[in-house]
């Protein structure tokens, strides 16, 4: 499976997504309707509360997995996220 390291991400489930992975129709979906839930984990065992994974689509990079991040709760490319700093 195609996965990329991200450095300096602690969330390990965070990473860009083969298209391979994804159907076709999921793929539309993600592209065109928007973020598509992937996967709840518990991160934090003390607090206990799962965090939402999604799967995106950023038009330079291609398909990701991440969480909604920030007061606008905005789903952000990882590679994206590396070239801005
Ligand atoms: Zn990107």
């Amino acid at each position: 499976m195609f996965s990329i390291n991200i450095p300096g991400c602690a969330h390990k489930h965070v990473r860009m997504v083969d298209r391979k992975e994804l159907s076709f129709l999921k793929k539309l979906r993600i592209r065109f309707i928007g973020p598509k839930k992937a996967f709840s984990i518990i991160v934090n065992k003390e607090k206990g509360e799962p965090l939402d994974y999604y799967y995106g689509y950023c038009k330079k990079h291609g398909y990701f997995i991440s969480y909604p991040q920030g007061w606008d709760r905005e789903l952000r490319c990882p590679l994206c996220k590396i070239e801005q700093k």
